[in-house]
């Protein structure tokens, strides 16, 4: 998979694109990820990508124009051969659940670009966006960190990025799990300052243990997140 990136500020993947399993995933080619200077398609002196709202209002909007050919010069470039999906990160886009990162997690190439200011010139969205994605009902200052998140929710999702592939699988709100919430996890010592750990997860009788697991997944849930049940096909 490609994931082209079109930021002010490229220094902000550095660390969490490093690190870890996307770091990992990155080093064995399981990922291409490429981060794109919005400054480089300007033309202008000052490399100008911002200008004031028409109509008045505060702060300033992002420009249409070097959007517009970031975007191009990346469907031109993409060794894919298709077209990338385009994905504005925004906080009036659909929020990102993990049902949509396993859709995403199977397009070939995508580019994410991450607004700033007071938001992004609608002429854009609505002639070069594919979709506007958000990942929560709060606002950023940026669109870098949402980028990041869902760069994150869709790489480890990739064939052959974590090591255990059924874990996905047994994640929270994945299909294993039926959608549910996961259940709590025990590891070792099986005895620390008096709390144990459940025995059932010590007898060694795996039915049993899938059994139990059902059963506090399908707790916890109806506790925490009873809105998640309305579609449990359970
Ligand atoms: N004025 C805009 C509005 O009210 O919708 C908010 C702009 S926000 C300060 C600047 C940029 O941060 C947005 O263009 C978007 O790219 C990003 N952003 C902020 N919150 C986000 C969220 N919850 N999800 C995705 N992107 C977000």
């Amino acid at each position: 998979m490609r994931i082209h990136i079109v930021t002010l500020f490229p220094e902000m993947f550095d660390g969490p694109f490093k690190a870890s399993i996307i770091g990992r995933a990155i080093d064995k080619g399981l990922v291409d990820i490429s981060l794109r200077q919005l400054r480089d398609f300007t033309h202008d002196r000052h490399r100008t990508v911002d200008d004031e709202p028409y109509g008045g209002g505060p702060g300033m909007v992002m420009m249409a124009p070097p959007l517009f050919e970031a975007v191009e010069a990346i469907e031109r470039e993409d060794a894919t051969g298709g077209r990338p999906h385009v994905i504005l990160m925004s906080p009036q886009g659909k929020t990102l659940t993990q049902a949509r990162a396993f859709d995403l997690s199977k397009k070939e190439s995508l580019t994410l670009v991450c607004g700033h200011y007071e938001g992004v010139d609608e002429r854009f969205i609505e002639n070069a966006v594919d979709e506007e994605i958000s990942i929560g009902d709060y606002v950023l200052t940026g669109g870098e960190l949402p980028a990041m998140v869902l760069v994150d929710a869709v790489v480890r999702l990739l064939p052959g990025v974590l090591g255990d592939a059924g874990s996905v699988d047994r994640d929270t709100f994945g299909p294993g799990n039926e959608g549910l919430l996961q259940g709590p996890v025990y590891t070792r010592p099986a005895e620390y300052r008096g709390h144990t750990v459940p025995p059932v997860l010590l007898s060694g009788d795996h039915a049993r243990v899938t059994e139990w697991r059902r059963k506090v997944a399908l707790e916890r849930t109806r506790e925490r997140r009873p809105d998640l049940l309305m579609d449990w096909p359970g």
